[in-house]
C-alpha cells in the first residue's frame, strides 16, 4: 500500500474512532446528568412525603379526621378518572366560550383565544 493510501485510511478510520469516541462520550455526559435528575427528583418526592405525613399527622391530631376517612377520600380522588389504579389521569378541558376540546397545556382557547382557567387539582 502506498504512503499516501495508509494516510488515507489511517484518518478514515482514526476519524470514525475519534467520532465513535466523541458519540461515547456524549452519550456518557447525558446518562450522568439523566441520573442527577432521577436523583434529585428522589430527593424532592421524599421531601414531599414527609410534608404530606405532617400535614395529615396535624389535621388528624387537631380535627379528628381518621385513617379510614383520609384513605376513602383518596381513594375518591383516584376513581375520579373511572379507574382505581392509583393514578389519576388529567383530562382535557371544554372552551367556555367555543365548546371545543383544549388540552391542559394550553392556558387560552387555541380555536378563539378564550382564556381557560383549569382545575389546579384535576
Ligand atoms: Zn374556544
Amino acid at each position: 500500500m502506498s504512503i499516501f493510501g495508509s494516510m488515507y485510511l489511517l484518518g478514515r478510520y482514526g476519524g470514525a474512532s475519534s467520532g465513535a469516541f466523541s458519540a461515547a462520550s456524549a452519550a456518557e455526559s447525558k446518562a450522568g446528568s439523566a441520573s442527577q435528575k432521577v436523583d434529585d427528583l428522589a430527593a424532592r418526592c421524599d421531601q414531599l412525603v414527609m410534608v404530606c405525613e405532617a400535614m395529615w399527622t396535624i389535621l388528624r391530631d387537631k380535627l379528628g379526621v381518621t385513617d379510614e376517612e383520609l384513605v376513602t377520600r383518596v381513594n375518591d380522588i383516584d376513581l375520579s378518572d373511572g379507574k382505581l389504579d392509583g393514578k389519576v389521569r388529567k383530562t382535557a378541558v371544554s372552551c367556555p366560550k367555543c365548546g371545543r376540546t383544549i388540552a391542559r397545556r394550553f392556558q387560552k382557547c387555541i380555536y378563539c383565544g378564550q382564556p381557560v382557567v383549569h382545575d389546579p387539582f384535576a
